[in-house]
């Protein structure tokens, strides 16, 4: 490392502290860019980096609201406007108990890149709260929601802020939460992504995050003259990306074998079928139930409970070709990468943010397997975001089609920028370099041209 990057990280971390995967996201983007310093110390000398690291804003507010008991109940709402150089902040919401400024921060910080890489006009943010929508009635989402945006809706406007669904935020919750919108600005505005379908939503975008990692470990394989048909993947999370990453997977002929949640996975060597996946999703997003319930219906998968003593999660321990992370940051650590690697995996497509630590990124780019980190590999849902933001300026829908194309071709591109850019760094393919740098260099050069603002 750099002296530069080195006392950079320094002070990222003195100014920042208590914020370990804020730390992690930027020193995985510091290590990678400066490649571009040795080439292109001018960079260093308009201190561009330093100000990506900074958000624009951080908003931070208190949500009280009534449960159906009638008790009080307060929780925190976030809103982290990390930078516009090219475009509206744009960004998901995510209402879980483990929501923190540090885990915001290092969301924010790795969209503003997943942004510059979709093509689109889209700068980066995040936001959400420490609320937890599990075991909570529609009633209290819905207070929760609606007292959420009585403060957020001053700071968000389809042209400033377009919050969208991130853990714990879906349909039901993005429909409350634009209902207040409108409500007190008296607006129909596309202020929010993934909308219904009756009111602004774009097709394909629930399934574009899980379509896209699919997509871009399809490209990956491409570049070895091979596809997805009848490889054994390894899928965790059982919510949003990770049902639409089995749906594709089907589709093109893989094997998915695994599923999760936070409290346990389930392994099905049979193969998670159509059938079996309708009852997922009618299991997770209408009587939002356990995934061990997987097991009592289909007799021939397991259900392992998740043992927070093990020091490896045994769902990434099964025979494989292709791993898809989908549940959330750091869920493979160093003896998981080991075990996957041990088991065959040579296709690691991340849906998730963050889902590897540093140790285990290192493990699969040093083996040279097709490794598709996050902010590339799960791009295709912010890029529907996106072209939904496209279609609500111009009060028109296009069709699943037409969608889904667009979607592919994005997805097309973002792996050609990656394996063109770590090529020009002579980091043939290593997508995580190629990933970091071709962002920070949009994001960058666009600084530059708008001035020390
Ligand atoms: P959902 O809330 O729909 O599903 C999340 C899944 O992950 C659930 O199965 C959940 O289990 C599990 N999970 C969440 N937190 C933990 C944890 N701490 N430990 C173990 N399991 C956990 O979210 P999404 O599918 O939308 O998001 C999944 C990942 O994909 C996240 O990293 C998100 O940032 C990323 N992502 C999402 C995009 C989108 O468009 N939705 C876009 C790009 C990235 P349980 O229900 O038990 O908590």
């Amino acid at each position: 490392m750099s002296d530069y990057v080195a006392q950079l990280l320094a002070s990222v971390k003195a100014k920042n502290p208590a914020e370990a995967e804020f730390h992690q996201a930027v020193t995985e983007v510091a290590e990678s860019v400066q490649l571009v310093f040795e080439r292109h110390p001018e960079y260093r000398a308009t201190k561009v980096l330093e100000r990506i690291i900074e958000p624009e804003r951080v908003i931070l507010f208190r949500v009280p609201w009534v449960d159906d008991r009638g008790d009080v109940q307060v929780n925190r709402g976030f809103r982290i406007e990390m930078n516009s150089a090219l475009g509206p902040y744009k960004g998901g919401l995510r209402f879980h108990p483990s929501v923190t400024l540090g885990i915001l921060k290092f969301l924010a910080f790795e969209q503003v890149f997943k942004n510059a890489l979709t093509t689109l006009p889209m700068g980066g943010g995040k936001g959400g709260s420490d609320f937890d929508p599990k075991g909570k009635s529609d009633a209290e989402v819905m207070r929760f929601c609606q007292s959420l945006m009585t403060e957020l809706y001053r700071h968000i406007g389809p042209n400033t802020d377009v919050p969208a669904g991130d853990i714990g935020v879906g349909g039901r919750e993005v429909g409350y939460l634009f209902g207040q919108y409108k409500r007190i600005r008296n607006e129909f505005t596309g202020v929010l992504t993934g909308k219904g379908l009756n009111w602004g939503g774009s097709l394909i975008r629930p399934e574009a995050t899980g379509y896209g990692a699919v997509y871009f470990a399809a490209e990956m394989l491409a570049t070895r003259s091979e596809t997805l048909e009848g490889k054994t993947c390894l899928v965790s999370g059982s919510g949003n990306v990770a049902q639409y990453t089995c749906q594709k997977l089907l589709e093109l002929g893989a094997k998915p074998v695994t599923l999760s949640d936070s409290a346990g996975y389930i392994y099905d060597p049979e193969g998670i079928t159509q059938k079996k996946l309708a009852y997922v999703m009618d299991l997770k997003n209408v009587r939002r139930g356990r995934i061990r319930e997987y097991a009592d219906e289909f007799k021939n998968a397991t259900y392992a409970p998740a043992d927070a003593e093990s020091e490896h999660n045994r769902l990434w321990n099964h025979k494989a070709q292709c791993a898809f992370p989908a549940a959330t940051q750091n869920e493979i650590n160093g003896q998981d990468a080991r075990d996957l690697l041990q088991n065959g995996v040579y296709v690691v497509s991340e849906g998730a943010n963050m889902p590897t630590v540093p140790e285990g990124v290192d493990l699969f780019v040093d083996r040279g397997i097709l490794y598709g980190p996050g902010k590339a590999a799960n791009a295709g849902g912010v890029a529907v975001s996106g072209l939904e933001m496209a279609q609500n300026s111009m009060r028109y829908s296009w069709t699943r089609k037409e969608v889904d194309d667009r979607l592919r071709l994005i997805m097309k591109s973002i792996h050609e920028i990656c394996v063109g850019t770590a090529d020009r760094f002579g980091m043939k393919g290593n997508y995580v370099v190629g990933a970091n740098i071709a962002g920070f260099l949009k994001v960058a050069d666009s600084m530059i041209d708008q001035g020390i603002v």
